[in-house]
């Protein structure tokens, strides 16, 4: 069983006492790569670490969260930019729309993020998408509309953290993206349980989101790459089919996504 962690922020402070460890926990749990999203310019460093120090297992993503999003978001983009230029990366990530904590940005929030969308699509890179709802607007629904309305040739990707309807999985799925699957899928409350038994298993990934939303027994917790099988085997679980499956699939899904430049790190 080959598994792919399609979302981790594993360059987080919160790992920096025990990294080799938790690395070294993900390998023996037979996680063959770690999708690193990049969140502001301050993160770079990190990440850039990492990958060069695992090009095969951590490979780095380049883009502006939309929570760190405000008055610098121009030299926050310009480094984005910049980076995209400079550096391979497997993705443009991540990017998207956060309702949830703040709203004083939310114009920039869509510029900066309809931007980077056209960056991808110009380097025919895939995207990992946020998209918090909150304030009492959609994310998920705003985001889809853009996208929709773009229609940006080549351009596709995760919805990172779905917790949406069957409604929005099946319209994520029209517009050619995956569905990011995590921890939430085993929250009593997550609500996913009455999706995923809808959904095929050609549109799911795995992932994470470590340090953040691990999954139960480890709920509140701080969460890391090696727990990725409990989401597996919640996703087994739900759709009454074995974790063999959900592994073999959800690891050929995310492959598919990796860029040409990728191509060596398929497991053979
Ligand atoms: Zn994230």
């Amino acid at each position: 069983m080959i598994l792919i962690d399609t979302h981790a922020h594993i360059y987080d402070s919160q790992f920096d006492e025990d990294r080799e460890s938790m690395l070294h926990q993900a390998e023996k749990e037979q996680i063959s790569q770690i999708w690193m999203p990049n969140c502001a310019r301050e993160t770079i460093p990190g990440m850039m670490a990492l990958a060069e120090q695992y090009p095969d297992r951590c490979l780095p993503m380049m883009g502006l969260h939309p929570a760190y999003v405000n008055e610098t978001v121009d030299e926050e983009l310009a480094a984005v930019e910049d980076a995209l230029n400079r550096n391979a990366f497997m993705a443009v990530g991540e990017i998207g729309l956060d309702f949830y904590w703040d709203m004083t940005y939310v114009e920039q929030q869509f510029a900066a993020f309809e931007t980077q969308l056209r960056w991808a699509a110009e380097q025919q890179l895939p995207v990992s998408m946020h998209t918090r709802s909150g304030h009492d607007r959609n994310a998920f629904a705003e985001a889809a509309d853009l996208i929709e309305k773009l229609a940006l040739p080549g351009l596709t990707g995760i919805f990172h953290c779905f917790v949406g309807t069957l409604d929005e999985a099946n319209r994520a799925v029209d517009l050619g993206f995956k569905l990011g699957i995590g921890g939430v899928a085993t929250f009593k409350n997550g609500g996913l349980d009455k999706v995923l038994p809808h959904i095929g298993l050609e549109h799911l990934v795995l992932e994470t989101d470590a340090p953040y939303l691990a999954p139960v027994p480890h709920r509140g917790k701080r969460n890391e790459p090696a727990y990725i099988r409990l989401v597996a085997q919640r996703v087994a679980d739900l759709k009454q089919i074995s974790i063999d499956d959900v592994a073999r699939h959800t690891t050929a899904n995310a492959l598919s996504l990796l860029p040409a430049l990728y191509a060596n790190l398929l497991p053979g």
